[in-house]
């Protein structure tokens, strides 16, 4: 894969980054990580971590989930809170349209599922 910088806009590189959970099986032990490393499986299409990472109970379907129907272009954390076992993370995810940059805020709650964090849905 030719990326160099992370997609999730850490600002590191995709193979300090991202890469070891989204295509090399690692699994991650905090919710920022857990969110980026989501929104780079988004942009590069990998949807088995997406499903890897969605709580079961909140999961939509392989069929029902569009993967890359928005361009994301960028993603921010603003703010990460919550205890250890639900979190939310505020983030702020860029798109461009037209020619013009948008920007969508997302509040995603992560819960804890028998020790793995995963997320549940999206409070928008
Ligand atoms: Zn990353």
């Amino acid at each position: 894969m030719g990326i160099n910088f992370c997609p999730c806009g850490s600002g590191q590189l995709f193979v300090d980054c991202c890469k070891d959970y989204v295509i090399g099986g690692a699994y991650p032990l905090d919710a920022e990580t857990l969110i980026r490393s989501r929104h780079t499986a988004e942009l590069l299409g990998c949807s088995t971590y997406i499903q890897d990472t969605w709580c079961p109970e909140t999961y939509p379907g392989k069929d029902k989930v569009n993967m890359n129907c928005t361009q994301w272009t960028d993603m921010k954390i603003i703010d990460v809170f919550g205890g250890d076992d639900d979190i939310i993370v505020h983030v702020q995810k860029k798109y461009i349209e037209n020619n013009c940059e948008h920007y969508v805020d997302k509040n995603l709650l992560i819960i804890r599922v028998g020790g793995k964090l995963m997320f549940y849905y999206s409070l928008e």
